[in-house]
C-alpha cells in the first residue's frame, strides 16, 4: 500500500537514464569535442556546466544541428523497467516525483517526452537551456555566476547545490513528506542524501561517486538500498 504523501527524487544521468546526457550527445555527434571535454575535466580548470556550454558552442560552429542532438537524446540508453517503475508507482497514487539534475532542461524534456514520462514529474530542477534561432543550445548555470552563490560546504559544484535545491523544493511543497525516496549515483547526490531523514530511503547505484562517498564519509541518517540495474529499482518501487 502506498505511503501517504511520498516524494520520489530522481537524479537523471546514470540514475533515471542509463547513460550521461552531457557526454553521450558528443560521443554520438562530435567525438573530437568529447575528447576535449575529457582532457578539460582532467585539468579541472573549468566549471562543468560552463564547459558543456562551451562544448555546445563548439559543436554548433562545427555544424552539429538541433535535430542531431535531439536524435542522440532519443536513442540514449533508458531502461524499459525504469519507465514501468515510474509509471506504475505514479498510478498507485500519493507519490510526487521530482527530477533533480545537473544536466539541463532541454535534454531532460526531450527524453521524458520520448519515454512518455513528462506528466509524471511535478518539477524538473536543473540548469536552464534553450535553443536560439540558429539552432545553438544555450546553456546556463542554475545559480547565475553574477548573482549570490550557494553556501554548500559538502562539495557541490558552483552551478547548483542539490541539497539546497531539495530543501527549497520541500519549502514550495508543504506539508512535510512522510517519506522521501532518493535515486542517485553521483558524488553530487551525496549532499542531498545527507539531508534525508531516518524514515527516508536512498537508492544508490553501485557504480559511481555516491557509493564511494558513502563508503568513505558515511554520515547518512536514512536507509540505503544499493542497485545496479533499473529492474531492481522497479522491484523496490513495487514495495513502496
Ligand atoms: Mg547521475
Ligand atoms: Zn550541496
Amino acid at each position: 500500500m502506498a505511503s501517504h504523501r511520498q516524494l520520489v527524487v530522481f537524479d537523471f544521468d546514470w540514475s533515471m537514464a542509463d547513460q550521461d546526457t552531457d557526454r553521450w550527445v558528443f560521443e554520438i555527434n562530435a567525438p573530437r569535442i568529447r575528447r576535449w571535454m575529457e582532457d578539460n575535466e582532467r585539468r579541472g580548470t573549468m566549471q562543468f556546466t560552463d564547459m558543456i556550454a562551451q562544448a555546445l558552442r563548439d559543436a554548433h560552429a562545427a555544424g552539429v544541428t538541433r535535430e542531431q542532438l535531439e536524435h542522440a537524446l532519443r536513442i540514449m540508453p533508458f531502461h524499459p523497467a525504469m519507465v514501468r517503475a515510474i509509471t506504475n508507482l505514479k498510478a498507485a497514487g500519493n507519490t510526487t516525483f521530482l527530477c533533480l539534475s545537473n544536466a539541463n532542461s532541454v535534454y531532460i524534456d526531450v527524453i521524458l517526452q520520448d519515454k512518455g514520462l513528462t506528466e509524471m514529474f511535478d518539477e524538473v530542477v536543473t540548469n536552464p537551456a534553450s535553443w536560439d534561432p540558429s539552432g545553438l543550445l544555450v546553456l546556463r548555470r542554475r545559480v547565475d555566476p553574477s548573482g549570490p552563490q550557494h553556501a554548500c560546504a559538502v562539495g557541490c559544484s558552483a552551478n547548483m547545490c542539490k541539497g539546497e535545491e531539495l530543501e527549497a523544493f520541500y519549502a514550495r511543497h508543504t506539508p512535510t513528506y512522510e517519506r522521501v525516496v532518493y535515486v542517485g549515483d553521483g558524488s553530487n547526490d551525496y549532499c542531498p542524501a545527507l539531508r534525508l531523514r531516518s524514515q527516508d530511503m536512498l537508492l544508490c547505484r553501485t557504480f559511481g561517486g555516491l557509493h564511494k562517498r558513502i563508503a568513505r564519509e558515511g554520515g547518512l541518517k536514512c536507509e540505503v538500498k544499493y542497485w545496479t540495474g533499473a529492474w531492481e529499482v522497479e522491484e523496490i518501487f513495487n514495495t513502496l
